[in-house]
This record gives C-alpha cells, sequence and structure tokens, in this order.
C-alpha cells in the first residue's frame, strides 16, 4: 500500500486536504493524523472492520481498546449510555483537550472498539486539525496512537512514517505534537473517579474540580499477579526503545553512570545516558541526549518520546536515564519511563 503523505498548517488549515481525509475515513481507510498529546491513527468508529485495521497495522493486541475522538457534544450522546455528574465537572474543565474519559457505552458502539468490554473510551482533542478532521468526517475517530505496538507512541509524521509506511494510508503531518505524551485517562464509571493513566491533565489539576479523585495503583507500580492495570494498555511494555534502559535514582547520579558507562563500553557496548540540559555535560558516554530543562517538565513531556527514538536512530544498545518527581507532570513522565524500561531501577550512592 502506498501511504499518502500530506503537509497541513494548523494554523492554516487547507480544507481540500481534511475533505480527502475525511473521504478516506468515511471509506474505510486509516489515517494518521496529528493531536495536541501524540499522533493518532483514525479509522471510522462506526465501521468494525476498518477498527480492526488498526490493530492489524500497528501490532496491536486485539484486548486493548481504542478512544473515540469527538469534536461536538451531540456526538457523546451517540456513543455514551450516560454521562457521570464528575464526567460533566471534568469536559467543563478541560474539553476540548488531552482528557480521555471512560463512560458507559451506548450498544451501537462496535465491539472492535471496546474489545468487547461495556465501557467507552472518549476524548475530545483541542488540536485544529484533528478538530476539523473529526468535524468534516462527521464521525466519531477511534483513534490510539500512531505507533507500531510497544514503540515509543509518535510526536512527529517522521515517526509515524518510520512505523507505518506502506501500512496505512494517510499521514496527516501537522508538525511536532505540542503535549507529547498521551492523554490522561478517568474512569468516571468509578467512585470516586480514578486515573487510569496520569498526562497532561494531572492529578493536581483534577483534584479541586471533583474533590475526590482515585489513582490506578498500577499507574506507578509494575503490574504483579492481581493487580491488573484498568486501562488494558497500560499491562503491555510500552514506549521501548530497542535499548536496554535502565532508570538511575540516588544522589551522585552522574558518577555512578558514568562508571557503568566505562564498564559496558570495555564489553564492547554503544551505550547511551539519557540526560537533561543542566546535567548533559557531566555524561561521557557514546550517545547523551538531553529531554530538556528539570525547571521545565512539560518541556521534558513533550521531548520524551523524540529522545527514545533517536536512541535508537543512534544504535544505542544501552540506555541510562535520570528519573524524575513523581508529582504533576513528572508523574506521567516516570510512568513512561518506567515502561520503557521495564521497571528496571539502579540506585546511585
Ligand atoms: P492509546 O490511544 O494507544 O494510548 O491507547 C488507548 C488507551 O486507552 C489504552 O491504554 C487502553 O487500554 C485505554 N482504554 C481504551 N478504552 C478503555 C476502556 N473502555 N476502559 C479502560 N481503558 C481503556
Ligand atoms: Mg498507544
Amino acid at each position: 500500500m502506498q501511504t499518502q503523505k500530506c503537509k497541513i498548517d494548523p494554523q492554516n488549515i487547507d480544507r481540500s486536504a481534511i475533505v480527502q481525509a475525511a473521504q478516506l475515513l468515511k471509506d474505510g481507510a486509516l489515517v494518521a493524523f496529528p493531536t495536541e498529546t501524540v499522533y493518532g491513527l483514525g479509522a471510522n468508529g462506526w465501521d468494525a472492520a476498518a477498527c480492526k485495521r488498526i490493530y492489524q497495522a500497528k501490532g496491536r493486541p486485539s484486548d486493548n481498546p481504542l478512544i473515540l475522538h469527538i469534536s461536538n457534544l451531540d456526538m457523546l450522546e451517540q456513543i455514551v449510555h450516560e454521562v457521570p455528574k464528575a464526567a460533566k465537572k471534568l469536559m467543563d474543565a478541560f474539553w476540548p483537550g488531552p482528557l480521555t474519559m471512560i463512560f458507559p457505552k451506548a450498544d451501537a458502539v462496535p465491539d472492535a472498539v471496546t474489545g468487547g468490554l461495556d465501557t467507552v473510551a472518549v476524548r475530545f482533542p483541542s488540536h485544529p486539525v484533528a478538530m476539523a478532521l473529526i468535524e468534516v468526517a462527521a464521525l466519531p475517530i477511534a483513534a490510539p496512537s500512531a505507533n507500531t505496538s510497544g514503540r515509543p507512541s509518535p510526536t512527529s509524521a517522521a515517526h509515524v512514517a518510520y512505523d507505518l509506511d506502506g501500512k496505512i494510508d494517510m499521514i496527516l503531518d501537522g508538525g511536532e505534537a505540542q503535549w507529547g505524551l498521551e492523554s490522561t485517562i478517568v474512569d468516571v464509571c468509578e467512585n470516586p473517579p480514578m486515573i487510569l493513566r496520569p498526562g497532561a491533565i494531572t492529578k493536581e489539576m483534577i483534584q479541586p474540580i471533583l474533590g475526590d479523585v482515585a489513582m490506578d495503583p498500577t499507574v506507578l507500580d509494575k503490574p504483579a499477579d492481581g493487580k491488573k492495570p484498568k486501562a488494558p494498555g497500560m499491562k503491555y511494555t510500552h514506549y521501548a526503545p530497542k535499548a536496554d534502559v535502565y532508570l538511575v535514582r540516588g544522589t551522585h547520579v552522574a558518577a555512578y553512570i558514568n562508571a557503568l558507562v566505562e564498564q559496558k563500553r570495555a564489553e564492547g557496548k554503544r551505550v547511551g545516558v539519557l540526560a537533561t540540559e543542566e546535567s548533559k555535560t557531566l555524561y561521557d558516554a557514546d550517545i547523551v541526549l538531553s529531554v530538556g530543562s528539570r525547571a521545565d517538565l512539560e518541556e521534558v513531556g513533550a521531548k520524551l518520546f523524540g529522545v527514545l527514538r533517536e536512541f535508537d536512530t543512534q544504535k544505542a544498545e544501552i540506555v541510562y536515564a535520570e528519573v524524575f518527581p513523581y508529582e504533576a507532570e513528572g508523574l506521567a513522565i516516570m510512568n513512561r519511563l518506567q515502561k520503557s524500561a521495564g521497571y528496571r531501577f539502579l540506585d546511585a550512592e
């Protein structure tokens, strides 16, 4: 299959490109498009066959449900059975934006979208290209991240093409994603509502709106027996570059990492370090990549997946990564980093 690539300026949208992409979606094709979080791989959410094609293109396990993307609240009425009170409060505060909510599903939503669950994940994105595409298609668009399953989510059209060129019909290239980490997922069917995946809308932002919000314990701990994450997708190894990633915590992190680097290089390994603007000059490794400044965790979130992919491009075999605080935006960053490292930590003295 030939993948058509189409550049589109989010500030000055070319309607004809949107109309063409929307027609492809109506015809059952797959279109990757930018959102404010990461690039999504879209299909008509009413079309079970088209949704199944998403799973094939990504190599995604069939029990990992998709998020339906909407561009107005009338669409929400069609796909959910009920709108819980907590959902109303959260949508007033954060929609359109990087927040997904889990609702009781309407009967009409195909099993291919929900993986057979009786709930459905819904998001109203704020990216102008995503909004225009959904509005013109006039369909809820089922879209997971537009990467090969298990790889870091794509924050640029080049990342999408690297993983899915030849497997999907079209890529709308709207430039770099703004947030760079996938949406926050909140299950509003639970009482109190529960964060299933941390993201740009932080617990600290949700708490004052709802009063009480819970956190799926597997957000930070390795899912163990009897402790399955409520978002099925969170149980898979994820966000992983080809290198083995280790997270290094403690006080003298740079000295500890440099000693490890020396040892691994002596064994003939190509070693990378995931550093920050503040620390990048401290390391002596084959590849040192900065994810931005510790003083700006939004920037770190935006750059993280691109940097993890860059370690692949530069053929790192082992990557040592610094860690971040488990609060505000840091929580989403650590959730993704822990998964990319398969929960391997090293303790520096
Ligand atoms: P992605 O868009 O690739 O980040 O994947 C969508 C995420 O939403 C995955 O982690 C799914 O497991 C999660 N998800 C989708 N539908 C549901 C649902 N009904 N209940 C819980 N989690 C869901
Ligand atoms: Mg994904």
